[in-house]
């Protein structure tokens, strides 16, 4: 992988809608994370723009026979797409690079490499989930059918924007929808790349659409939008609450909610501790932990809690930090300026409250995005705010416990339920642990995601309703009719 200059990246600075680029709307100025500069104008489609993409999207539904076509041509447009993507593979990791905070080496091996093989997981359900026929008396036939939406609505954040919008176009458009997607105005030019190339793999036109522009605007226009039968959004929690009251007061439609979270690393004393600190490490250092599933609290048992400490240490202290476009960076800048002094601003609260700070606790200086140092903090409480608030930075708090049902009660978050690792050598500790934490994925002796795209994600309480990946997203992006048919002679 070779480093690029960031202003010899193209691309189309504007909505995607009916297959064309469309420029309209008022101007704002995007940054790129890596170094501040302002690089772009993105228009803010508003509620009209928005309307027109609905529309299109819904004309080329009913022209385009993307629905009622045989669904194996759905699947079979669906991996073209997905062998071009890989094909310009260099080219869509460019521009993540660019505009978002990924390393070019992590963008082009990792994100685009997983979202072509994400697109061609999703396609093989084209033709996988028709409905059922229902145990009726024998002179009636009963069907349950499933159908496509028709228009859905997608909204991302920035965190990871390819890949984000990947899990909410492949399983809407395998199921025969149209979708609308808005990505978020931090990092809005990739995901054109991909609604691009999707026509350029003969999707049709106006199957994929893309609107730029602020959530306040835009976001809350798709939400809005009656045309929009159904809603699928990631983001923070306190958004997630916004576009499910907007979706509710436009009219009744489904909504998939995937949120924040505050994930639990719960440590026992038996677990292979250089396998836990690489697991909790690696959780924390990836995108600096601005992932929702970042496993940011470290719940650990009080005879290992030193050696653990230690080990994370020496794992934590040597990054490479740098722009996005250079191949030896490894650790990503964080992706703007006020979420730079937010995460300080919740480490300063915690210090302020009695925490102490472990290791880190303040910018990396040197550099012209802004990077934070992986940041360890101990002697916490369940109401320090970096114990109760998600940061989405590389801070984790240390807390220690004697035994399992102390562990077990530190781990409950009062408010998220999103991710979970537990560690430790003892099969049926690990299972009753699995039983007891309220988490939509509880990881065991590893903490991340694989390739196995059939493993759904999703959260518990507030973290949100719904999943995405697996079945279940592509079962979402489908309704069900019941058909009752007289057959008695
Ligand atoms: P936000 O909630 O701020 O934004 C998410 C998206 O919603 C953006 O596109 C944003 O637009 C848009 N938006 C903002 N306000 C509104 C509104 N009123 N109506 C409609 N849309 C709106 O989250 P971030 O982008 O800051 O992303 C970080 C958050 O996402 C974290 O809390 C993280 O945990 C969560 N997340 C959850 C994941 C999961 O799977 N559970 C995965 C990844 C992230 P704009 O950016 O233009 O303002």
């Amino acid at each position: 992988m070779a480093d690029f200059a960031p202003e010899s990246v193209a691309f189309a600075a504007g909505h995607y809608i009916g297959g064309a680029n469309v420029g309209d709307g008022e101007r704002i100025p995007v940054a790129r994370p890596s170094d501040r500069v302002d690089y772009a104008e993105l228009p803010v489609a508003d509620a009209a723009t928005v309307d027109r993409a609905v529309n299109d999207a819904a004309r080329a539904v009913r022209d385009s026979g993307w629905a009622s076509r045989p669904p194996r041509e759905r699947a079979r447009a669906m991996r073209r797409w997905a062998d071009l993507i890989e094909a310009r593979a260099e080219e869509l990791g460019r521009l993540e690079a660019l505009g978002s905070t990924r390393p070019i080496a992590q963008a082009v091996t990792g994100d685009v490499a997983s979202v072509a093989e994400g697109l061609r997981f999703f396609s093989e359900w084209a033709d996988k989930l028709g409905g059922e026929v229902a145990a009726t008396r024998t002179d009636q036939l009963g069907m349950i059918v499933s159908e496509p939406y028709g228009v859905v609505g997608a909204i991302t954040p920035w965190n990871f924007p390819l890949s984000m919008a990947s899990w909410k176009v492949g399983p809407a458009l395998a199921a025969g929808n149209a979708m609308v997607l808005k990505p978020s105005e931090l990092t809005p030019f990739s995901t054109v790349r991909l609604a691009q190339l999707a026509v350029e793999a003969g999707i049709p036109a106006g199957i994929f659409n893309v609107v730029q522009g602020t959530g306040a605007v835009t976001g809350d226009a798709l939400s809005r939008h009656p045309g929009i039968a159904k809603l699928s959004f990631t983001g923070s929690t306190r958004t997630g609450i916004a576009v499910m009251k907007a979706a509710a007061e436009s009219g009744i439609k489904p909504v998939t909610l995937e949120l924040g979270g505050k994930s639990p690393q719960l440590v026992f004393a038996d677990a292979d501790l250089d396998k836990a600190a690489a697991c909790i490490a690696g959780s924390l250092l990836a995108n600096a932990g601005q992932a929702c599933v970042a496993g940011s609290r470290l719940i650990v048992q009080a005879p290992v809690a030193e050696a653990l400490v230690a080990a994370l240490r020496s794992r934590l202290s040597s990054v490479t930090p740098g722009p996005t476009w250079k191949a030896a960076t490894g650790f990503a800048p964080i992706i703007s300026e006020p979420q730079a002094r937010r995460i300080d601003a919740i480490v300063t609260r915690s210090r302020e409250q009695g925490a102490e700070i472990v290791m880190g606790g303040g910018r990396i200086e040197g550099h012209h995005g802004a990077f934070y140092q992986p940041t360890l903090i101990g002697n916490v409480r369940a109401d320090t705010a970096a114990v109760r608030e998600e940061i989405f930075g590389p801070v984790l708090t240390i807390q220690t416990f004697v035994d399992e049902e102390e562990g077990l009660a530190l781990a409950d978050h009062p408010e998220y339920g999103l991710a979970a690792g537990i560690y430790t050598r003892d099969l049926g500790r690990g299972l009753r642990a699995v039983r007891r934490l309220q988490a939509g994925t509880v990881w065991v002796n590893r903490y991340s995601r694989t390739l196995d795209f059939i493993l759904p994600t999703g959260g518990y309480k507030s973290s949100g309703i719904g999943k995405d990946l697996g079945r279940q997203a592509v079962e979402q992006n489908l309704r069900h009719k019941t058909v009752l048919i007289d057959i008695a002679g």
